[in-house]
C-alpha cells in the first residue's frame, strides 16, 4: 500500500523549498556564497524524483533514503547536514511516530546528528537555531500532554522565533563565520530553510488530523 503520509510530506517540503528558493539564495548572498536556494532545490528535486520508491517505504526508511539522496546530491554544507538530520531521524524508530513523545525522540536524534556533523550548537547562527528550540518545544509539549493541534502551532511559532533570533547573532560556523561581525543583522539562510520545512511538516500533520 502506498504511504500517503510520505507522499504528502515530500510534496509539502518540495513545494516550500520551490516557492522560497529565491529568498534562500538572497539570504545566502548576504552572508554566504549565494547557493542555498539552489542547493536545497537540487536536493529536494532529487528526493521528489524518488517519490514512488519513498511512498512504498515506512516513514523511517523513507527518511533514511531521502537523507542519503540529500547527502549525495547537495554540494554545499547543508546537504550533509540535512542528510544527517533525516538519516538519524529515520534510524530513531521502526515506524512513524504515533505520540508526541515518539516524535520528540525522533527529532532529538536528528538534531544530535546535525550537531555532531556540524560540530555546532544553537547560538552560532545556523539551522540549529531553529531545530533546537523546535525540539525543545516538542519535548515540553510531550511532557505536558499537550493537544496535537496546539503543539503544531507552538512548533511553528518556535521555528519562527528561532529564525528571527539568528538576525542579531554573529555566525561562528559555516561560511557566514568568515564575515565575523558583518554577519550580524541578517537572517541565516539555513535557519530559514529549516523553518520552512518545520512549517511544511506541521501543515501536513494538521491536515491529516483534521
Ligand atoms: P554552503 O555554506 O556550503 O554554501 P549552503 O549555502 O547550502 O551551504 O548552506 C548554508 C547553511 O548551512 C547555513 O546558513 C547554516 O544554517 C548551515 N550550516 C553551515 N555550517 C553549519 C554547521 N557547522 N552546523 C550547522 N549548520 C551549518
Ligand atoms: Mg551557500
Amino acid at each position: 500500500m502506498a504511504n500517503d503520509l510520505n507522499a504528502r510530506l515530500i510534496d509539502a517540503a518540495v513545494a516550500a523549498i520551490e516557492a522560497n528558493a529565491e529568498e534562500l539564495t538572497k539570504l545566502d548572498q548576504a552572508i554566504g556564497d549565494g547557493d542555498h536556494g539552489i542547493n536545497m532545490r537540487r536536493g529536494f528535486q532529487a528526493v521528489a524524483e524518488t517519490q514512488d520508491e519513498l511512498t512504498r517505504l515506512a516513514l523511517p526508511q523513507a527518511l533514511q533514503k531521502a537523507g542519503m539522496t540529500l547527502v549525495m546530491k547537495v554540494g554545499g554544507a547543508s546537504g550533509p547536514l540535512y542528510g544527517s538530520l533525516f538519516m538519524a531521524m529515520g534510524k530513531a524508530g521502526e515506524k512513524a511516530p504515533t505520540t508526541l513523545e515518539e516524535a520528540a525522540a525522533m527529532l532529538a536524534e536528528g538534531v544530535e546528528a546535525v550537531k555532531k556533523r556540524g560540530k555546532s550548537e544553537a547560538g552560532e547562527k545556523t539551522m540549529l537555531d531553529v531545530l533546537v528550540p523546535v525540539t525543545g518545544r516538542l519535548m515540553d509539549a510531550a511532557a505536558e500532554g499537550s493537544e496535537v493541534g496546539t503543539t503544531l502551532d507552538a512548533l511553528s511559532a518556535a521555528a519562527r522565533e528561532g529564525l528571527e533570533s539568528t538576525r542579531e547573532m554573529q555566525a561562528t560556523k559555516g561560511r557566514a563565520s568568515f564575515l565575523g561581525e558583518r554577519s550580524i543583522g541578517h537572517l541565516d539562510p539555513g535557519a530559514r530553510s529549516s523553518q520552512l520545512l518545520v512549517d511544511a511538516v506541521c501543515e501536513v500533520i494538521k491536515e491529516g488530523a483534521a
